[in-house]
C-alpha cells in the first residue's frame, strides 16, 4: 500500500488541537531505546528519508530518538514549534494517538486501548466522543488495507501498558498472530 493509499486512512481526532499544542507528552521519550518510539513501516520510513534534512537511521522499524533536555525526542519533532515536521507523512502509529495498539496482560489478544498518558484522555475517557472513536478506529483496524499493514508490521503491536486502557478486542487481527 502506498502512502497516497494510507493517506485516505484517515483517523477521528480525538484531540482538541489546544490541548496538544500545550501539552509536553508526546513525541518526547525518557529513554533513548523507549519502546514507545513510533514504529514505521517500510513504506512509511522510505518516505521519511526522502524529507530533507533527512532523518536518522532507523534501529529495526523504530526511528532513533535524539537527545533533547533530560530525555529524547522524535527527530522529526519541532520542540520550539511543538510540531511535526513530517506531519503530512506521519507513521499510522503516530496517527492512532493516544490510541494504541497492544497485546492484553495476559499475552493472549491484541486489544485498542487508549492511552492515559495524555492528558486530555485521563480527563474525557468516558466521553462519548472517545467512545464512539473508539469503535471507527477498531473498525478500520479489523479491515483492509490497515489490518494487511498491521498483520505485516508486528512492531506495529506493542507489549501490555498497564496506563493504557483496553477499549476493544481486535479478534481478528489477533487471528492473524
Ligand atoms: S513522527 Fe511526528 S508525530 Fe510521530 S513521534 Fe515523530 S514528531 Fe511525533
Amino acid at each position: 500500500m502506498n502512502l497516497r493509499q494510507k493517506d485516505r486512512i484517515g483517523f477521528r481526532q480525538v484531540v482538541p488541537d489546544e490541548w496538544c499544542f500545550s501539552c509536553d507528552v508526546c513525541c518526547r521519550f525518557p529513554e533513548k531505546d523507549s519502546f514507545l518510539a513510533p514504529c514505521f513501516t517500510q513504506d512509511e520510513m522510505n518516505a521519511a528519508r526522502e524529507k530533507n534534512p533527512p532523518l536518522p537511521p532507523f534501529n529495526s522499524c523504530k526511528i532513533t530518538l535524539t537527545p533533547y533536555k533530560e530525555g529524547f525526542i522524535c527527530p522529526a519533532f519541532d520542540p520550539t514549534a511543538a510540531h511535526c515536521k513530517i506531519y503530512d507523512i506521519r507513521p499510522v502509529d503516530c496517527m492512532l494517538y493516544p490510541f494504541a495498539i497492544m497485546w492484553d496482560a495476559a499475552g493472549q489478544e491484541i486489544v485498542l486501548g487508549i492511552d492515559t498518558k495524555c492528558p486530555y484522555v485521563r480527563k474525557h475517557q468516558e466521553d462519548s466522543l472517545i467512545k464512539e472513536a473508539s469503535g471507527e478506529i477498531a473498525d478500520a483496524i479489523e479491515s483492509p488495507p490497515l489490518l494487511d499493514i498491521l498483520s505485516t508490521n508486528k512492531g506495529l503491536i506493542g507489549p501490555y501498558q498497564d496506563d493504557v486502557i483496553p477499549v476493544v478486542a481486535l479478534k481478528t487481527l489477533t487471528s492473524k498472530f
